[in-house]
């Protein structure tokens, strides 16, 4: 007799529209012992963070006007096959799955084939973007219906199953998920059947994320504004009176970077303040990270350290990386803060003492500059080092400028590597294309490995053959230096060298339309 087939169980995860906080509990308890996860283009990479280091992670989205990466026959076989392997497949999906996310399909195959499933539902991207953009959807004294659309159709790719009369006879909020190619088509079809071109109408692109933007209008003036302010795809479109109700009341100037793009190559887990600052300017920003933070080779060298801190008089500090790694092992080998309580605490910046403070350690010394040379002179000047031991935390391969000082000065320096810096297995065929068309006005960066690994990735020939090259920012000295050596002229580069001061001068520099560009 031919025994029953054994199947682990399928989830498929509604992953919210971008902002990870929107992730439900149940979502991410099951991600955290998921075997493998499935997730789609426009799931936050944050959120695969949940999941276990090992656990398989295959990307299976597609994204509307790309080219298919992934058939969605294919998806629904390999949840089949990971099944069969695996006791517990996380089915990532953005959104909401059975909001216009095919998990309808996706159930109906792993039902067909006999597989255990679960849905966990997501906020649906219309309800993050009303939230986040202070649209309520319905309201008693304007609407009581709401639609979620596609947009699809209007340019004629589906049998028309939408009654446009219906959708355009103003008594409804109408939300419409679509790539933002076919905005045009829908406010067409909307005019077409009769809704005034007085109507409100709000466009939020990557709705709660760190970047969202939104900008308004009425019907009649949006496809204008749509293309000057270069809104692209994941954006959904909100129509109806309800979009009255936002703070702006309908603002002219979207922010004086409107319809401006920068790229934004810090870590992944460290880009969304910078996104955020640029994105509230009115910056459609796009995060590329070049660099990952990584364990180093061996945990030997730290582990003894940390096993005998009592020989130390200092501890410097010298990333809010670095301090985040010590402390991560420190922990695992179940120290606690008063091993640390002879030590004097240096840190090399407001952003890393800022960190100390998350572990209750107030930093005895930070300079009043940020760049390490000027820490290590600031330092020097007051202070009795002949002799004094110091443990400087440091990532990999970073700048020993810092120690030689201090050993000038006849301090005896051990240098502890915490973690690496390493480019991510990042695909930048995307990153090639926007750059080939001109369509990105500035990359910013916030470290000279942030500039090499970029160079690296798209590749130092494609970006001298650029027609239109961007503006390149830096946020300080050693940043810039690393950028010229490479070829790269900087056009912006703050007075102090912290993220707001970055962003501000991001903003002078692109609103006031400087065009050096950033090669030679
Ligand atoms: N299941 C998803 C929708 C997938 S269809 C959900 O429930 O949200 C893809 C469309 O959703 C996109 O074309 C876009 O119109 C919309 N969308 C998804 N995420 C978005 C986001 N963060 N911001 C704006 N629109 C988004």
């Amino acid at each position: 007799m031919k025994r029953k087939k054994k199947f682990g169980t399928v989830y498929l995860i509604g992953g919210g529209p971008g902002d990870p906080g929107l992730l439900t509990l149940k979502g991410k308890e099951i991600l955290s012992r998921a075997d493998a996860v499935v997730y789609d283009a426009l799931v936050s990479k944050r959120l695969l963070s949940f999941s276990p280091a090992q656990a398989e992670k295959i990307r299976a989205g597609k994204r509307g006007g790309r080219r298919k990466i992934f058939p969605q026959e294919d998806i629904n076989k390999l949840l089949v096959t990971l099944a069969g392997k695996y006791k517990t497949v996380a089915r990532l999906k953005g959104g909401d799955p059975f909001i216009f996310g095919r998990g309808g399909e996706e159930m109906l195959s792993l039902r067909h084939a006999g597989v255990p499933f679960k849905v966990i539902p997501g906020i649906t991207a219309a309800l993050g973007a009303a939230a986040y953009a202070g649209i309520p959807l319905t309201h008693r004294e304007f609407v009581s219906q709401v639609v979620f659309a596609t947009g699809h159709e209007a340019r004629g790719k589906e049998p028309p199953a939408m009654d446009w009369r219906e959708l355009a006879s103003g008594r409804k909020t109408v939300v419409f998920y679509m790539g933002a190619k076919t905005f045009p088509a829908v406010i067409r079809k909307l005019r077409e059947n009769g809704l005034p071109g007085e109507t409100p109408v709000a466009v939020v692109e990557n709705a709660t994320a760190a970047c969202q933007r939104v900008i308004e209008g009425k019907l009649n003036n949006i496809g204008e504004r749509i293309l000057r302010t270069g809104i692209a795809s994941p954006s959904l479109v909100i129509v109806g009176e309800v979009v009255r109700l936002r703070k702006s009341g309908g603002r002219d100037v979207p922010g004086p970077l409107a319809g401006k793009t920068v790229v934004v190559t810090r870590a992944r887990h460290q880009a969304g303040e910078m996104s955020r600052r640029l994105a509230e300017r009115g910056a459609r920003v796009i995060e590329f990270p070049v660099i990952q933070v990584e364990p180093p080779a061996s945990w030997e060298a730290v582990d003894r350290e940390i096993d005998r801190l009592k020989r130390y008089e200092w501890i410097f500090f010298s990333s809010v990386n670095g301090v985040e790694r010590f402390f991560e092992r420190f922990f695992e080998r179940e120290k606690d803060l008063r091993d640390l309580s002879h030590l004097k605490i240096g840190a090399i910046g407001p952003a890393t003492a800022e960190k100390l403070k998350t572990y209750h350690l107030k930093a005895d010394f930070m300079p009043s500059d940020y760049v390490s040379e000027v820490f290590a002179d600031t330092f020097l000047k007051g202070v009795p080092l002949t002799g004094k031991r110091i443990l400087l935390i440091r990532a990999e391969g970073a700048r020993i400028v810092l120690k030689e000082r201090l050993e000038k000065r006849n301090a005896a320096v051990t240098e502890l590597t915490v973690y690496r810096i390493r480019p991510p297995r990042a695909d930048a065929r995307d990153m090639i294309c926007k750059l080939r068309a001109g369509g990105i006005d500035l990359v910013s960066f916030t470290s000279p490995s942030a500039v090499e690994n970029f160079l690296r990735l798209v590749g130092k020939r494609t970006f001298r053959a650029l027609k239109r090259k961007p503006l390149v920012a830096s946020i300080g000295p050693v940043t810039s230096r690393a950028a010229r050596r490479l070829g790269l002229r900087v056009s912006c580069q703050p007075k102090r060298y912290t993220i707001p001061d970055l962003v501000s001068a991001v903003q002078k520099t692109l609103a006031f339309g400087k065009m050096e560009r950033a090669m030679p």
